[in-house]
């Protein structure tokens, strides 16, 4: 016998066809004779509609009542999941957040999982064989007693911190790919499905845009090193022997994998702003005088780039923000003027930052100029770059990002046969 954390995303459970599905894969494992918590996130397209209504009422809105609002549609899930499993003959119980509870910070729409208290989910295995099916993506924040939601694509994170807390054997997320792909699918059908990642690419992987997981899971799974396993909801739950190995991918420690290859991966995001700032005074703290004002407001800078002053005086320095956070930069560089100090402000929203990672990189040389070379051939060309370890990022226009993932994807051998 197992315990098992099975976390259904948005796909997974978009009606109510799909959330009987889902109740026959948890009724699968535990007829296998496994203790299951399942974790689900809202239908697919609410939170987005949920998150449209709250700008509509207002653009700049309170975020505890953003966060009350789009914590909603996974309520919805979980108690549709509970009904679908006890029609099955599964005894059941939904949990929203604040019941379990989840505790988290009080960095609403962003907040960070404090603590679980998982010893009620536990006792209910043992006491009643019940299955717990948790809302994802919320918590409470225990001082205001408010709600809280954890970032989009929080869910996964909820069911890691979950697995954590139950000290679960596996935290399996179910989703509408087969598993982690060597770049997203849907965009290079030539991708293939990977056995095993370590969780240091896997954590690059989704910070440099794969979505397929939450950057933020894949941390608290190295954290407390709990193999999470992502597979499909839509392999059929008949088909599927609860002991056997299912298609799929472990995201597990990097001992556990036998081959290693120089780029394991491509990953890319389109919701990058690039802002420059020019003919800067080149003296000491002039990037403090940029980076810590957008610092104190909450925003995420990545690539920086400066250019070596030809005159001694002035410089450029270009840098990027998530697109979401574009206009508040903007808007934070602009009040800083006087103190900056600076002549103009160029920025462009259509860019597109594309990732190649791999922890072969780190001894091998010469990865990132193969690929310099290859996009210069495709008359691509690179506005930024940066580069750590096992990973570099180019940015480009986006109108050429599809072209580069499959530029690069073949230039490292990584298309399927
Ligand atoms: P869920 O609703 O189940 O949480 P998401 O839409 O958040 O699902 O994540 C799954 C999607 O991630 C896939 O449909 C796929 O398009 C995308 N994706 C991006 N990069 C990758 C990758 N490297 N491997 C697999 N899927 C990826
Ligand atoms: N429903 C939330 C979102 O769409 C959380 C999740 O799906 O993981 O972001
Ligand atoms: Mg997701």
């Amino acid at each position: 016998m197992g315990r098992l954390v099975m976390k259904f995303g948005g796909t997974s459970v978009a009606n109510i066809d799909r959330i009987r599905n889902v109740a026959q894969h948890v009724k699968r494992e535990v007829d296998a004779g496994h203790e299951v918590a399942v974790v689900v996130s809202a239908m697919s397209g609410k939170t987005n509609e949920l998150v449209a209504w709250c700008s509509e009422v207002s653009p700049m809105h309170d975020a505890r009542e953003y966060d009350a609002i789009v914590a909603s549609g996974e309520l919805v899930t979980a108690g549709l999941l509970a009904i679908a499993l006890q029609a099955v003959g599964i005894q059941a119980r939904s949990w929203q957040g604040w019941q379990i509870p989840i505790k988290t910070s009080d960095a609403h729409a962003s907040a960070r999982i404090e603590e679980i208290d998982g010893k009620e989910i536990i006792k209910r295995f043992t006491e009643r064989k019940e299955v717990a099916v948790i809302a994802g993506f919320q918590g409470i924040h225990e001082q205001t007693g408010r709600v809280t939601t954890l970032g989009r694509g929080g869910s996964d994170t909820s069911a890691v911190a979950i697995a954590a807390a139950i000290k679960a054997d596996r935290c399996d997320i179910y989703t509408d790919v087969d598993g982690v792909y060597t770049t997203d699918p849907r965009v290079v059908p030539k991708a293939q499905r990977m056995n095993k990642v370590a969780f240091e690419e896997m954590l690059e992987l989704a910070s440099q845009g794969a979505k397929v997981l939450q950057v933020r899971s894949v941390e608290l799974g190295m954290v407390h090193n709990m193999p999470i396993f992502v597979r499909s909801s839509f392999d059929k739950p008949e088909d599927i022997d609860p002991h056997g190995t299912p298609p799929g991918t472990l995201i597990c420690s990097e001992e556990e994998i036998m081959e290693s290859h120089v780029v394991t991966g491509i990953a890319f995001s389109k919701d990058e702003a690039q802002i420059s700032v020019r003919q800067i005074e080149d003296k000491p703290g002039v990037a403090a005088s940029i980076f810590v004002p957008l610092a104190e407001a909450n925003i995420n800078v990545d690539m920086i780039v400066q250019n070596v002053s030809e005159d001694g005086k002035t410089t450029d320095l270009t840098f990027t923000v998530p697109a979401t956070d574009y206009a508040r930069a903007k808007e934070t560089i602009t009040a800083a003027k006087a103190k900056i100090g600076y002549a103009r402000i160029d920025s462009a929203t259509d860019v597109a930052k594309v990732s190649v990672i791999g922890s072969g990189m780190r001894s091998h040389a010469g990865v990132a100029a193969q690929a310099f070379a290859a996009l210069s051939e495709r008359q691509i060309n690179i506005r930024a770059i940066t580069t750590s370890e096992i990973k570099f990022s180019v940015l480009i226009d986006t109108a050429y990002t599809e072209l580069a993932v499959r530029t690069l994807h073949t230039l490292y051998g990584l298309d399927k046969a």
